[in-house]
């Protein structure tokens, strides 16, 4: 009992680790979160990887181990990140995609099958009349499109799905 009760106190403070690169959306929300094993006072957590192109993992495992560490009880705290586990945007919570929304980014279709033609709702009014401005963004895993509806260009997060290796 005593063991769940600590993997419960680090799953809240995952839960306020943000993502650089995405304010206010947790690494919980991304579904980063893999595996948590607590031993005596130590934590070791397995993470998954988003995005293979996006730079900002050297952070996380740095804002991730603080934030545990800052725990009373914790002595110690490693995070691995697991490149044999495969993230997909499926993993990302309703959470997540809530407060993606708010940054004003289109969370990837939920549903979302390799070949399927890709359709991104505006963050700010939910039109689906968008067009695509420029597939490559910022950084590799988000495009930047224009609303036609309220004229606002957007973020959206491209979809990432397992695909299936026979
Ligand atoms: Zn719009």
């Amino acid at each position: 009992m005593q063991g769940k009760s600590k993997e419960d106190e680090i799953l809240a403070i995952l839960r306020t680790v943000d993502d650089p690169e995405l304010p206010t959306v947790s690494v919980y929300d991304l579904g980063m979160v893999h595996e948590i094993k607590i031993v005596l006072n130590n934590v070791a957590i397995t993470m998954v990887p988003t995005f293979a192109g996006c730079p900002a993992l050297d952070f996380i495992e740095k804002d991730v181990k603080e934030a545990v560490e800052a725990l009373d009880w914790v002595d110690g705290c490693q995070v691995e990140f697991s490149f044999q586990l495969r993230w997909t945007t499926d993993s990302i919570t309703d959470k997540g995609r809530e407060n993606l929304k708010k940054l004003g980014i289109a969370a990837p279709p939920e549903t979302y099958q390799p070949g399927d033609s890709w359709t991104v709702s505006c963050p700010y009014c939910d039109s689906a009349y968008t067009s695509m401005e420029n597939v490559f963004g910022p950084t590799a895993c988000r495009s930047i499109l224009y609303c036609m509806e309220c004229r606002n260009p957007f973020e959206a997060m491209k979809p990432v799905v397992e695909y299936s290796i026979s």
